[in-house]
Protein backbone atom coordinates (compact mmCIF):
# COMPACT_ATOMS: atom_id res chain seq x y z
CA UNK A 1 0.00 0.00 0.00
CA UNK A 2 1.62 3.55 -1.37
CA UNK A 3 0.69 6.76 1.42
CA UNK A 4 -2.15 7.80 0.14
CA UNK A 5 -3.76 4.52 0.49
CA UNK A 6 -2.61 4.30 3.87
CA UNK A 7 -3.78 7.91 4.98
CA UNK A 8 -7.12 7.27 3.57
CA UNK A 9 -7.28 4.10 5.45
CA UNK A 10 -6.40 5.51 8.70
CA UNK A 11 -8.73 8.33 8.07
CA UNK A 12 -11.76 5.40 7.75
CA UNK A 13 -10.33 3.91 10.48
CA UNK A 14 -10.27 7.33 12.32
CA UNK A 15 -14.16 7.78 10.99
CA UNK A 16 -15.36 4.82 12.82
CA UNK A 17 -13.80 4.90 15.94
CA UNK A 18 -15.42 4.86 19.31
CA UNK A 19 -12.33 3.76 21.13
CA UNK A 20 -12.74 7.07 23.76
CA UNK A 21 -16.53 9.17 24.72
CA UNK A 22 -15.44 11.36 22.27
CA UNK A 23 -17.24 9.95 19.78
CA UNK A 24 -20.18 10.52 21.69
CA UNK A 25 -20.25 14.30 21.14
CA UNK A 26 -18.14 15.10 18.09
CA UNK A 27 -19.94 16.30 14.86
CA UNK A 28 -17.12 15.06 13.12
CA UNK A 29 -13.79 13.40 13.40
CA UNK A 30 -10.70 15.62 12.26
CA UNK A 31 -7.99 13.30 11.05
CA UNK A 32 -5.82 15.69 9.52
CA UNK A 33 -5.09 16.97 5.82
CA UNK A 34 -2.37 17.55 3.57
CA UNK A 35 -0.12 15.34 1.21
CA UNK A 36 0.87 11.92 2.03
CA UNK A 37 4.30 12.30 1.05
CA UNK A 38 4.58 15.74 2.89
CA UNK A 39 8.49 16.28 4.08
CA UNK A 40 6.88 18.40 7.42
CA UNK A 41 3.89 17.20 9.77
CA UNK A 42 2.38 19.74 12.17
CA UNK A 43 0.74 18.25 14.88
CA UNK A 44 -1.34 20.12 17.21
CA UNK A 45 -3.60 19.29 20.39
CA UNK A 46 -7.32 18.82 19.48
CA UNK A 47 -10.02 20.56 16.76
CA UNK A 48 -12.25 22.87 18.97
CA UNK A 49 -15.66 24.53 17.66
CA UNK A 50 -14.69 24.73 13.96
CA UNK A 51 -12.56 21.90 13.36
CA UNK A 52 -15.23 19.67 14.78
CA UNK A 53 -18.12 21.28 12.66
CA UNK A 54 -15.84 21.32 9.39
CA UNK A 55 -13.76 17.89 9.93
CA UNK A 56 -10.87 19.99 9.28
CA UNK A 57 -7.73 20.45 11.71
CA UNK A 58 -6.47 24.55 12.41
CA UNK A 59 -9.54 26.19 10.64
CA UNK A 60 -10.23 28.63 13.33
CA UNK A 61 -8.54 31.32 15.03
CA UNK A 62 -5.50 29.27 15.38
CA UNK A 63 -5.56 28.10 12.48
CA UNK A 64 -5.90 31.66 10.96
CA UNK A 65 -2.32 32.01 12.34
CA UNK A 66 -0.98 29.24 11.45
CA UNK A 67 -1.66 30.34 8.18
CA UNK A 68 -0.03 33.47 8.61
CA UNK A 69 3.12 31.98 10.37
CA UNK A 70 3.88 28.99 7.29
CA UNK A 71 3.21 31.52 4.97
CA UNK A 72 5.71 33.77 6.94
CA UNK A 73 8.20 30.58 6.46
CA UNK A 74 7.50 30.29 2.62
CA UNK A 75 5.38 27.64 3.07
CA UNK A 76 2.12 26.78 1.59
CA UNK A 77 -0.52 25.28 3.74
CA UNK A 78 -1.39 22.90 0.57
CA UNK A 79 2.41 20.96 0.99
CA UNK A 80 2.37 20.71 4.52
CA UNK A 81 0.24 17.49 6.49
CA UNK A 82 -1.27 19.17 9.78
CA UNK A 83 -2.87 16.67 12.42
CA UNK A 84 -3.80 16.85 15.85
CA UNK A 85 -2.96 14.21 18.88
CA UNK A 86 -6.53 13.57 19.26
CA UNK A 87 -8.38 13.62 16.52
CA UNK A 88 -12.40 14.58 18.34
CA UNK A 89 -13.50 17.54 19.97
CA UNK A 90 -13.20 17.81 23.51
CA UNK A 91 -16.49 19.10 24.78
CA UNK A 92 -15.83 23.06 25.37
CA UNK A 93 -12.56 22.52 24.34
CA UNK A 94 -11.55 21.00 27.57
CA UNK A 95 -7.73 19.42 27.81
CA UNK A 96 -7.79 16.14 26.40
CA UNK A 97 -7.41 13.39 28.89
CA UNK A 98 -5.03 10.54 29.44
CA UNK A 99 -7.54 7.63 27.89
CA UNK A 100 -8.63 10.02 24.94
CA UNK A 101 -4.54 10.27 24.31
CA UNK A 102 -4.46 6.17 24.57
CA UNK A 103 -7.24 5.84 22.33
CA UNK A 104 -6.07 8.13 19.54
CA UNK A 105 -2.15 7.23 19.75
CA UNK A 106 -2.04 4.48 17.79
CA UNK A 107 -4.29 6.79 14.50
CA UNK A 108 -0.91 8.96 14.69
CA UNK A 109 1.39 7.06 14.84
CA UNK A 110 0.27 5.25 12.16
CA UNK A 111 0.04 8.41 10.28
CA UNK A 112 3.65 9.24 11.17
CA UNK A 113 4.72 5.83 9.84
CA UNK A 114 2.50 6.27 6.15
CA UNK A 115 4.20 9.81 5.60
CA UNK A 116 7.32 9.46 6.87
CA UNK A 117 7.98 13.04 7.28
CA UNK A 118 12.03 14.26 7.30
CA UNK A 119 10.79 16.99 9.82
CA UNK A 120 7.44 16.66 12.70
CA UNK A 121 6.69 20.25 14.31
CA UNK A 122 4.83 19.85 17.57
CA UNK A 123 2.44 22.49 18.77
CA UNK A 124 1.56 22.54 22.22
CA UNK A 125 2.94 20.51 25.30
CA UNK A 126 0.49 17.62 24.34
CA UNK A 127 2.29 17.29 21.01
CA UNK A 128 5.78 17.33 22.70
CA UNK A 129 5.22 15.14 25.52
CA UNK A 130 4.85 12.24 23.00
CA UNK A 131 8.75 12.77 22.37
CA UNK A 132 9.84 15.08 25.75
CA UNK A 133 9.36 13.77 28.72
CA UNK A 134 10.38 16.70 30.68
CA UNK A 135 11.67 19.92 29.55
CA UNK A 136 10.21 22.92 29.50
CA UNK A 137 8.42 24.70 26.05
CA UNK A 138 9.91 27.68 27.22
CA UNK A 139 13.59 26.62 27.11
CA UNK A 140 13.20 24.15 24.61
CA UNK A 141 11.34 25.77 21.73
CA UNK A 142 12.50 26.03 18.01
CA UNK A 143 15.51 23.63 19.14
CA UNK A 144 15.10 20.02 17.19
CA UNK A 145 16.46 16.74 18.72
CA UNK A 146 16.83 13.67 16.16
CA UNK A 147 14.16 10.24 16.75
CA UNK A 148 14.41 7.54 14.27
CA UNK A 149 16.36 9.35 12.05
CA UNK A 150 14.37 12.76 11.43
CA UNK A 151 14.11 16.13 13.00
CA UNK A 152 11.27 16.90 16.27
CA UNK A 153 10.71 20.73 16.82
CA UNK A 154 8.98 21.36 19.65
CA UNK A 155 7.17 25.14 19.45
CA UNK A 156 4.41 27.38 21.01
CA UNK A 157 0.92 26.08 20.05
CA UNK A 158 -0.30 29.18 18.01
CA UNK A 159 -3.14 29.53 20.37
CA UNK A 160 -0.52 30.52 22.65
CA UNK A 161 0.25 33.56 21.01
CA UNK A 162 -3.59 34.76 20.59
CA UNK A 163 -3.66 34.79 24.72
CA UNK A 164 0.03 35.87 25.24
CA UNK A 165 0.65 38.53 22.01
CA UNK A 166 4.91 38.33 23.24
CA UNK A 167 4.90 34.77 21.80
CA UNK A 168 3.62 35.75 18.55
CA UNK A 169 7.64 36.84 17.45
CA UNK A 170 8.55 33.47 19.36
CA UNK A 171 6.47 31.58 16.93
CA UNK A 172 7.56 33.57 13.98
CA UNK A 173 11.20 32.85 14.71
CA UNK A 174 10.96 29.65 15.05
CA UNK A 175 9.28 29.08 11.79
CA UNK A 176 11.44 30.98 9.72
CA UNK A 177 14.18 28.19 10.56
CA UNK A 178 11.99 25.34 9.26
CA UNK A 179 13.37 25.95 5.52
CA UNK A 180 16.50 25.06 6.45
CA UNK A 181 15.85 22.71 8.96
CA UNK A 182 13.51 20.73 6.47
CA UNK A 183 17.25 20.45 4.04
CA UNK A 184 19.24 19.29 6.54
CA UNK A 185 16.89 16.71 7.95
CA UNK A 186 16.14 15.36 4.70
CA UNK A 187 19.56 14.70 3.83
CA UNK A 188 19.57 13.15 7.67
CA UNK A 189 16.39 10.85 6.77
CA UNK A 190 17.86 9.58 3.65
CA UNK A 191 20.80 8.61 5.07
CA UNK A 192 19.47 7.19 8.03
CA UNK A 193 17.48 5.54 5.87
CA UNK A 194 20.03 3.85 3.79
CA UNK A 195 22.01 2.99 6.97
CA UNK A 196 19.26 1.39 9.22
CA UNK A 197 16.25 0.74 7.06
CA UNK A 198 12.77 2.47 7.53
CA UNK A 199 12.41 3.31 11.48
CA UNK A 200 9.81 0.56 13.14
CA UNK A 201 7.43 1.59 15.37
CA UNK A 202 6.33 -0.51 18.47
CA UNK A 203 3.00 -0.93 17.46
CA UNK A 204 3.88 -2.57 14.24
CA UNK A 205 2.12 -5.67 13.42
CA UNK A 206 5.66 -7.34 12.69
CA UNK A 207 6.56 -6.92 16.35
CA UNK A 208 10.16 -5.46 15.40
CA UNK A 209 11.24 -3.18 18.42
CA UNK A 210 11.21 0.43 18.07
CA UNK A 211 14.56 2.00 17.30
CA UNK A 212 15.21 4.56 19.63
CA UNK A 213 17.68 7.09 18.81
CA UNK A 214 16.84 10.42 20.09
CA UNK A 215 19.30 12.53 20.79
CA UNK A 216 19.95 16.78 20.58
CA UNK A 217 21.11 18.04 17.77
CA UNK A 218 22.66 21.27 18.21
CA UNK A 219 23.06 22.41 14.48
CA UNK A 220 20.30 24.92 14.73
CA UNK A 221 21.00 26.15 18.61
N1 LIG B 1 -6.04 23.67 18.07
C1 LIG B 1 -5.48 22.46 17.82
O1 LIG B 1 -4.61 22.00 18.55
N2 LIG B 1 -5.86 21.81 16.75
C2 LIG B 1 -6.76 22.28 15.92
O2 LIG B 1 -7.05 21.59 14.95
C3 LIG B 1 -7.32 23.52 16.19
C4 LIG B 1 -6.95 24.21 17.28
Amino acid sequence: MGPAEKIKNIRLQIADCTKCKLHFSRRNVVPGEGPADSQIMFIGEAPGFYENEQGLPFVGAAGKFLDELLEAAGMEREQVFITNVVKCRPPSNREPQEEELDACRDFLEQQIAAINPAVIVTLGRYSMGNYVKKGKISMIHGRPITVNGRLIVPMYHPAAALHQPSLRSVLLEDFAKLPGMIMKAEEMHENDIKINGPAQFDNEEDGKVKRNNAQQLNLFD
